[in-house]
């Protein structure tokens, strides 16, 4: 494992880069802001790396307006309707950043915030580090003060491993995501409409015009967000509303829960993606618009990546029969997800 200074803040703190590395010349870097992922080297069928997600070369425009590249996403990841949720019996107004709504946790999330980072010993010698951030009560209009950890692994096997923990001192939501923009046939060689997907789940939940959760979920079967078999991007988003990408209604539990499978037919990347998350939002970059070259000072133009982001109901406060999404005092909730990396031979 390596670790760089990869930048300093106005104020004078220092920020981190560690690398992790997998097998095969695999390795992830992630910064100890906003715990960004900021690449993934990984190799194709024939052994030859490409960095598989998008992000910058330096700190600064990762300190500028950006989509969360790579990101630590909560405290509730996703949209919360109307940007506030009643619980026992009070009302809190939470920092507005989406029209009328929240998205991502606020102006400034979890992806803002500077984590501290430690080595995390593992018994397979796989290279770890947990990051750790305490949420001052209040923050982005959030109750509770709470104690996040997230440890990020690369397994020999160059599996990428998630596990959150949230400790509060009050019941409070949170739902933390991940927020790669994946594109498995290297970042900045274009679109991903070649890429194919499939999602083993058979429901997706409805959202209104902001794309913000109804609260109930309807069968994809037959319909243009069905992913039941495989199918090649470029030929569906079209079809998808606002060509966003749906939210999907995965089992969460104890249990790991294969959710989707993604993978680039050229280069024979493949990700797999479990977890123990009741939704996973995808995600086609439609919206891309960010001001700041990316790596190599190459632009990212829409549905340059595609994000896979596991998560709890982001309406959850509401909707417990969609998962509780609530941490109570002395009650931690942990949540993995795992990015299993993978080349396949052509069809
Ligand atoms: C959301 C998109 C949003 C993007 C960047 C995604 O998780 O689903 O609607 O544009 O994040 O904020």
């Amino acid at each position: 494992m390596q670790k760089r200074i990869f930048g300093k803040l106005s104020g004078g703190e220092i920020v981190e880069a560690f690398t992790l590395a997998g097998a095969a010349g695999a390795a992830l870097e992630f910064l100890t802001y906003g715990g960004i992922v900021r690449s993934i080297k990984m190799p194709d069928r024939d052994g030859t790396l490409a960095d598989v997600v998008l992000g910058f070369d330096s700190l600064e425009p990762y300190l500028a307006e950006h989509p969360y590249f790579g990101a630590i996403v909560g405290r509730v990841a996703g949209r919360i309707p109307g940007g506030r949720f009643t619980l026992e019996g009070k009302t809190y107004e939470l920092v507005k950043n989406d029209g009328p709504n929240q998205l991502h946790g606020g102006l400034r999330g979890l992806d803002k915030r500077i984590w501290k980072a430690e080595p995390n010993e593992r018994a397979d010698g796989a290279d770890s580090v947990r990051l750790t951030y305490v949420s001052p009560d209040g923050e982005e209009g959030y109750p509770g003060t709470v104690g996040f950890s997230v440890t990020y692994t690369l397994t020999r096997d160059n599996v990428f491993i998630i596990e959150s923990e949230a400790t509060s001192d009050r019941t409070t939501p949170v739902s933390l995501t991940h927020h790669s923009y994946f594109n498995l046939a290297g970042e900045g060689s274009g679109d991903i409409f070649d890429h194919e997907l499939a999602i083993f789940s058979d429901r997706a939940f409805l959202v209104d015009e902001w794309m913000t959760p109804l609260g109930r979920t309807e069968a994809v079967a037959g319909s243009a967000c069905d992913f039941s078999s495989p199918r090649r991007l470029g030929d569906v988003i079209s079809h998808l509303f606002r060509k966003h990408g749906d939210c999907y209604a995965l089992p969460g539990g104890h249990e790991l829960y294969l959710a989707a499978r993604l993978s680039d037919p050229a280069s024979g990347r493949t990700l797999a993606v479990s977890t123990n998350e009741r939704c996973l939002q995808i995600y086609t970059a439609a919206n891309l618009d960010c001001p700041s070259a990316g790596k190599f000072g190459r632009p990212y133009l829409p549905f340059a990546g595609f994000c896979l982001e596991c998560e709890g109901y982001p309406a959850g406060v509401d909707f417990p029969e969609f998962g509780s999404i609530l941490v109570a005092s002395g009650r931690p909730q942990r949540r993995s997800t795992r990015y299993a990396f993978s080349t396949c031979q052509p069809s």
